[in-house]
């Protein structure tokens, strides 16, 4: 590789330096070959690192503190005056990234993983173009991995302006707290920023045009959330849209429809978290023949090709369900595919948390799905009030719910709410990659008091021998 001259030659370029990028990049330079990354902003680590799962759940951390401090007196603990300092728990929150971003900048020191910073664009099959700063704007490649995730979908009359009406990446630094905000979309991220906020004493409005919150969930754990985030001064509005937005002396005033009736709210500041939608149309893919699907995203096979088997695709880019850890199995696959490698993106599920309060997590089919998909299936139901440990740690509420194949025994769902769930998922999902029965999880030995003894526990209620519960009759 010489860099430093306009056009450069590499084996591999990753186009993108999330997680599915980041992790391709590793894995190929493990397997030998040469690599460059493009990235377009200065930082690595993508979306997930610089304004997603990790900062989020960094301000989820700090507003869970808050909250349990204003509520441990029952075990006795007096704890007074206390304030918080919304700056430093910014700069404690930027701490954590730039740890992490560092971690990844030393990994790719350490593997000889070269990055251009710019904005890559194809311009043959084995050519792109970078823009950028970079000394780089040429570069030959023999295989390519797109990487280039996803950005926050808008909506008309609500565009961000970085201070009333912004993004989940914006309200990521608050200066202040602020008194009253409107949060449109009742997602995973809305529902997780409302927690946040809503715990750091702003009152919270949902907007949320479904009927429900976190549509891609099991609506019965959801349930248990619609309920709890009430407590933390979160109002959730169902089958209402926002739509428009004024911004006047400091503050919005949203128009928005709701039972039928045209009514408006006035607020601190706006949040619009609706979705996102992948970053193919800046890559000239149509330039090199690739079309896009339906939903725009880069059609690939299970080695993550595109139709040019040299040319692969990750992530978000690659299709649903956009997060981080399917983006990390996937750059794996595409670099150990071009390694040679008899590798294929081919599990079975994709499981999925969020981090509310209690937590959530599902892996799988839920018993209606799994009817729908001509399954002849049971499920069974073990509440944390029955675990010592959710009593001790104090949080006593939610469920978990396993859903079995009938005949086979095998475990064909999981999904919970409640404490710490979203630690156990990751059984779940072995078990169902495994094809492990719901008696293997019955008999292996859960360790107490812990709440991974809930997965025991509720495989005892679905094979109807139930210690600590009534078993449901089967
Ligand atoms: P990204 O992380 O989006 O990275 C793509 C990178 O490509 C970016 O850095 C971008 O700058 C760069 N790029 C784009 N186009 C070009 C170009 N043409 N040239 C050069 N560089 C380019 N997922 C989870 O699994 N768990 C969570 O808890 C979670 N929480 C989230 C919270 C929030 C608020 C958000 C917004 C997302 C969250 N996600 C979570 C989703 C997760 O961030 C994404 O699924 C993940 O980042 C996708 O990884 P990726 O590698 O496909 O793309």
């Amino acid at each position: 590789m010489v860099v430093g001259s306009l056009t450069v030659e590499t084996d591999v370029v990753v186009i993108g330096a999330g997680p599915g990028g980041y992790v391709a990049a590793i894995r190929a330079a493990q397997l030998g070959h040469e690599v460059m990354v493009i990235e377009s902003r200065r930082e690595l680590g993508g979306v997930c690192l610089q304004e997603g799962c990790i900062p989020t759940k960094a301000l989820i951390s700090a507003s869970n503190y808050v909250h349990d401090i204003a509520h441990v007196e029952m075990m006795g603990i007096e704890i007074g005056d206390y304030s918080l300092n919304p700056q430093k728990m910014v700069s404690w929150k930027d701490s954590v990234v730039t740890k992490m971003d560092t971690g990844i900048d030393s990994l790719f020191k350490k593997y000889g993983i070269e990055v251009i910073n710019g904005l890559a664009t194809f311009a043959d099959k084995n050519t792109i173009h970078i823009a950028g700063q970079s000394d780089v704007n040429v570069l030959k490649f023999k295989h390519a991995i797109i990487a280039t995730g996803s950005s926050p979908v808008h909506i008309p009359d609500f565009e961000f302006d970085g201070e009333y009406i912004i993004g989940s990446k914006e309200a990521l630094s608050p200066k202040e707290i602020p008194k009253s905000m409107i949060i449109i979309g009742g997602g995973y991220i809305g529902t997780e920023m409302a927690t946040v906020y809503g715990k750091l004493g702003c009152k919270i409005d949902i907007f949320e045009a479904a009927d429900k919150l976190i549509p891609m969930l099991d609506p019965e754990i959801v349930k248990v959330v619609e309920k709890k985030i009430t407590t933390f001064d979160v109002a959730v509005h169902f089958n209402t849209m926002a739509k428009s937005a004024k911004v006047e002396n400091g503050q919005v005033t949203v128009t928005y429809e709701s039972e039928g009736k045209t009514l408006t709210k006035t607020v601190d500041k706006v949040m619009v978290v609706v979705g996102r939608r992948p970053n193919s149309n800046t890559v000239g893919l149509s330039d090199i023949g690739v079309e896009l699907d339906d939903h725009h995203f880069i059609p690939v096979n299970e080695k993550m090709q595109t139709i040019h088997s040299h040319i692969y695709a990750v992530g978000d880019v690659a299709g649903q369900p956009m997060l981080a850890h399917k983006a990390e199995r996937q750059g794996k696959v595409a670099a150990e595919v071009l390694s040679g490698l008899p590798s294929a993106y081919d599990n079975k599920v994709v499981p999925s948390v969020v981090f509310n309060d209690p937590e959530l997590m599902s892996v799988g089919m839920t018993l209606e799905q799994a009817t729908e998909a001509g399954y002849d299936a049971v499920d069974g139901k073990f509440p944390y009030s029955a675990l010592a440990k959710s009593h001790f740690t104090y949080m006593p509420e939610g469920f978990i719910k396993m859903v079995m194949e009938k005949g086979t025994g095998l475990i064909l769902g999981c999904h919970a709410v409640g404490p710490h769930v979203t630690e156990l998922v990751a059984e779940a999902t072995l078990a169902i990659e495994m094809g492990a029965t719901v008696e293997d999880i019955g008999n292996t030995i859960h360790p107490h008091p812990t709440i991974s003894e809930s997965m025991m526990e509720v495989a005892d209620v679905v094979l109807g021998k139930s210690i600590h519960i009534k078993p449901k009759k089967q």
